[in-house]
This record gives structure tokens, sequence and C-alpha cells, in this order.
């Protein structure tokens, strides 16, 4: 049994992911530690390309897992990465936001399993957030199995290499003994999360910023110059940059919140 399976580019336009898996990957590769393997682009095509779905079939790697290996290509390669995670001890999967938007780095996972809660706290970075995740996606369906797995988004476009740059220490302070180590915070768990999308198409202009906190109905940016307001207090874990918004693939904002209610 292999010890840790991290994986890059399920989403092929996440390219600030992708670069950080390969440096992760040399870094593997440079002490030899064969119990981790690193895929830094495992929908090739869509990352050939930079764009999220896999161009032979348009499909969201990321909802077809377990996958089938006679299916469509994002079916064949959901399902030889799934038979290939099965025999590790714990997955990492790399994300980052699209472009246009960005976000503080995360850990995503069912938090209700202790022992992804456990493998969040191993990681050691900052913020931990629970999702009951959508079917199909790599770590939710190797998480069913029994084995540790979480998503960490961090950054979106280039200049967010300092949130990447964050994810690459904590992953490689994880699986390196002797590697610097990253300056130790306490993770804080967040028990709920949601992505504000508003119905209305327009420009959007941010008036917070993803790692802020933010107050109940407080507003976190301008659509169309009218104010948009969470409906919760919380921690804003990313944001979309100035620009025109579209609510058929992006969200203003995601934000956290520790409590339930
Ligand atoms: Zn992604």
């Amino acid at each position: 049994m292999k010890k840790t399976l991290v994986t890059a580019g399920i989403h092929g336009s996440e390219i600030g992911s992708v670069l950080t898996a390969r440096e992760i990957k040399g870094w593997i590769e440079s002490r030899d530690l064969p119990d981790v393997e690193v895929i830094p682009e495992v929908n090739l095509e869509a990352v050939e390309n930079k764009q999220r779905e896999n161009p032979r079939d348009e499909k969201d790697l990321n909802r077809v897992f377990p996958g089938n290996e006679d299916g469509t290509r994002s079916e064949r390669t959901a399902h030889q990465l799934f038979q290939k995670a099965k025999d590790f001890e714990r997955v990492i999967d790399l994300h980052t936001y699209g472009k246009n938007s960005w976000c503080v780095p995360y850990m995503l996972t069912d938090l209700e399993k202790d022992y992804n809660r456990n493998f969040c706290e191993k990681i050691g970075l900052k913020n931990a957030v629970q999702t009951g995740g959508k079917e199909g996606q790599l770590f939710i369906e190797t998480s069913k199995l029994g084995i540790p797995s979480i998503i960490i988004e961090a950054g979106g476009a280039e200049r967010y290499r300092d949130e990447l740059e964050k994810v690459k220490d904590a992953v490689l302070s994880f699986l390196i003994e002797d590697y610097k180590k990253i300056q130790e915070e306490e993770t804080i768990f967040y028990c709920h999360y949601e992505r504000l999308s508003p119905e209305e198409e327009g420009f959007f202009e941010p008036k917070k910023e993803a790692g802020e906190e933010v107050d109940k109905g407080e507003p976190i940016g301008l659509l169309n110059e009218k104010e948009v307001r969470t409906d919760f207090a919380g921690f804003i874990l990313g944001m979309k940059t100035t620009g025109k918004y579209s609510p058929d693939d992006e969200s203003v904002a995601a934000v956290a919140t520790r409590s339930s209610s």
C-alpha cells in the first residue's frame, strides 16, 4: 500500500495548481520517496487546452468519479485514477479558483469523518471547510472508502503565487521530514460555506478581500453599482476580482462560517 497520492489538473484551467504539483513532484523525485506519487496533469487534454472540462467530451472530470472503463474520455480517466487511488492511504487533490477570482488557501473535505479532520490538522493549513460534497468528485468518492481525502484550493490567476507557495510548503512539510517547516498555525474548522451567486449578470467590483471577515448583511462588493451582501457573518474564502460577472458559471464570493446556525 502506497501512502500519499497528490493530484492536480483535474480541472485543466487551474494552471496554478498544476505548476505547484510539478514543483512538489520535483522535490519528491529529488528525495526518492517511493511512498508518494504526484500526478500534476490528471486531465492532460484539458490542461493543454487550459479549459475546465475535457475537450473530447466536455465533461467535468470531477463529477464522474469513480468513472467507467467503457465510458467517455473523462469517465475512463476517472476510472483509471480511481483504481490507482484506492491503493493509497491518503489523497490530496490540488485546485485553484478560475480566472478573475482567487482564494486564500483552504482545505475542503467531509469534516464529519474524523480521519479527514485529523488529516487537515496534519497538513496544517489554517482553514479547513466542511462539505458534504457533490457526488462524483475524487475526494468525496475516495473518502467514502475510508481513505483520508482533501481538496486544497488556493490562489487563482498568476498574481496569487503567494497562496500557492503556502500550499507547496504545507504539502512538502507533511511529506518530507526535513523540509523547512511552515510556521505552524492552528487549523480553524468551518462547518458551513456558501458561494454567493447573484442572478443578475453585470459588472462586479469587490469591496472586501479574500481572507477578511464579513458581518451579516455587510456589502462584499457592488454588482452593477448595487450592493451584494451576505446573509450570515463569516470569513471570506474567495472573491471575484473586478470585472464582468455571469451567474452561469461563477460566484462573486465564497464565505465560510464556524457556527451552524
Ligand atoms: Zn477545480
